[in-house]
């Protein structure tokens, strides 16, 4: 592991969002309470953002709601599809202004951020353009063959996005694109860690011809902003990504208010590793997606468990990429792995490696807060802990740091009940050069999502979500259109 300092600079644009407060978008004037963010590759104070208080959040529904009823939700779909076209080209035009946001605040390096998140972000914008066109109902057949019964699918009408903090914008345009596509407005409540690439989104959705109050954005911690837009009754359907503790309250909160929810939450993934496998691919590929982002990642694949005859094959070129890493500030060009996000965060990853003290597994590298020249910002070492037991907080729980736990295994019957053994079922990866097997396993393993012999891809077309504790419904594709629509019955008398 190597150390990179910052020498860059922002645009001179990305300057004016980070040079004074930050106000939300259609909120109206913000009086209250302002809110810090920090750079986590220094401590420092980037700006600060509102705490919007619940009669902003009230104001900013009705006028998303006043744009669902008088325009965006009538426009015709040929229409909404150009604006979205507009909206993915002004997003590429903007693409290193809003990479700087997502690098300066969460501390990803900057040029995969441009690269990866916002690249997916256009994606999102394209691939759901291409939508609104193409949503079709059904005529029924019924006994009576002289009534005429045929469904249309309509939106719901005001969508709540709530959002993390680990992949700003892409996350936004995950949520916002096929909700717009389907017809509804859209508030978004992005992380209050992270607010800054999702309100200049807000802002490029106007100048792509958006009508004012289709695309809102209401900052500030999830227990104001975030907890009055979810209840507000003019919501009907709630798209979350977060944690699974955040998770469950809002979907106890929706079931109760019986309003659609859909979750998207953490993971606990297992790659896979036989013997039979490219090694030198699977154990590559294993050590960048569980360093990729500082693991702060919900497909991370933060363990490892591998055939135990290639174990030290496998050790020997994960322990060299995390040597090879060059860690440093988000907006450092050379950096390829950052920060933790807050101090906080790095304590609690910190827990983890500590708390397998004692218990017979190893930590092989890593373990440490990165000093020297990076001591203010929130850095951790690139860390593999070897063979914890199954049930131990750092092999079972979702640690969101750099920390690889390496497990070994014997047979595939050993492998699929302690894969499968977790309470997460997000993604999971699997190297295998036997076909068979390779089928098997894809079927059996629990997960939303099952890579064999690669790791990580994703795209719009491909529904994604999880099973078990990582989530409700699937994003992307037919299915992350589907759920901002719901089916209406028209039954003519003949
Ligand atoms: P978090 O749950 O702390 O916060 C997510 C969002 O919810 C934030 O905007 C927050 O302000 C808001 N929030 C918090 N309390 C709320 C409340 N009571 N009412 C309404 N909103 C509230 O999660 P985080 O730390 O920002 O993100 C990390 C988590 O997100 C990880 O668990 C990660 O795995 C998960 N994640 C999942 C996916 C996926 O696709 N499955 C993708 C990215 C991140």
């Amino acid at each position: 592991m190597t150390v990179s300092q910052t020498d860059a600079r922002l645009l001179p644009e990305a300057e004016r969002f980070t040079s004074g407060p930050v106000a939300p978008r259609g909120a109206g004037d913000h009086q209250g309470e302002w809110i810090p963010t920090l750079d986590p590759s220094t401590g420092r104070e980037i700006t600060t953002i509102a705490a919007c208080s619940a009669e902003q959040v009230d104001a900013t529904v009705r006028s998303a709601h006043q744009a669902f009823t008088s325009s965006w939700g009538r426009m015709s779909p040929y229409a909404r599809e150009r604006v979205l076209h507009r909206l993915a080209d002004l997003i590429e035009e903007h693409s290193l202004e809003l990479a700087q946001y997502d690098a300066l605040e969460s501390g990803k390096p900057v040029a995969f951020v441009e690269a990866i998140d916002i690249g997916l972000a256009v994606e999102q914008f394209r691939y759901y353009a291409g939508w609104p066109t193409k949503v079709t109902g059904a005529v029924v057949a019924v006994p009576d063959t002289s009534a005429h019964v045929y469904t249309t699918r309509r939106p719901y009408g005001v969508v709540a996005a709530i959002t993390p903090w680990n992949f700003p914008l892409c996350q936004a345009a995950i949520k916002i694109a096929p909700a717009l596509a389907a017809g509804n407005a859209v508030v978004v409540k992005p992380s209050e860690l992270t607010s800054l690439s999702t309100l200049r989104l807000a802002e490029l959705a106007l100048e792509a011809g958006m009508p004012e109050g289709t695309l809102s954005v209401v900052t500030g911690p999830g227990a104001g902003a975030g907890a009055a837009l979810v209840a507000h009754p003019l919501v009907p359907a709630i798209s979350f990504t977060g944690s699974e503790a955040v998770g469950r309250r809002l979907a106890t909160q929706a079931g109760a208010d019986l309003k659609h929810i859909s979750l998207e939450l953490g993971g606990k993934n297992p790659t896979v590793v036989f013997a039979d496998a490219d090694v030198p691919a699977a154990a590559a590929m294993a050590a960048t997606t569980a360093f990729f982002y500082t693991g702060q990642v919900c497909f991370a694949g933060s363990r490892l468990m591998v055939e135990a005859s290639v174990l030290d094959e496998v050790l020997q070129v994960v322990h060299d990429h995390a040597r090879d890493l060059v860690v440093g500030p988000g907006l450092a060009p050379g950096s390829t792995m950052g920060p933790l996000v807050s101090a906080a965060h790095r304590d609690k990853v910190r827990g983890y490696v500590e708390g397998v003290a004692g218990s017979g597994a190893r930590v092989t590298t890593g373990g440490n807060d990165i000093g020297g020249e990076l001591a203010d910002g929130f850095f951790f070492e690139p860390t593999v802990v070897l063979n914890p037991t199954d049930d131990s907080p750092v092999a079972s729980e979702e640690v969101f740091g750099p920390v690889l736990v390496v497990q070994t295994f014997r047979d595939e019957e050993e492998l699929l009940r302690r894969a499968n053994g977790t309470s997460f079922g997000l993604t999971a990866g699997l190297w295998t050069n036997d076909v068979r097997r390779a089928h098997r396993l894809a079927d059996q393993l629990q997960a939303g999502t099952v890579w064999v012999n690669t790791y990580g891809d994703f795209n719009a077309g491909a529904p994604w979500g999880g099973t078990k504790a990582s989530g409700l419904g699937r994003d992307c594709g037919p299915d992350g259109l589907g759920k901002y629509l719901e089916t209406k019955t028209i039954w003519m008398a003949g």
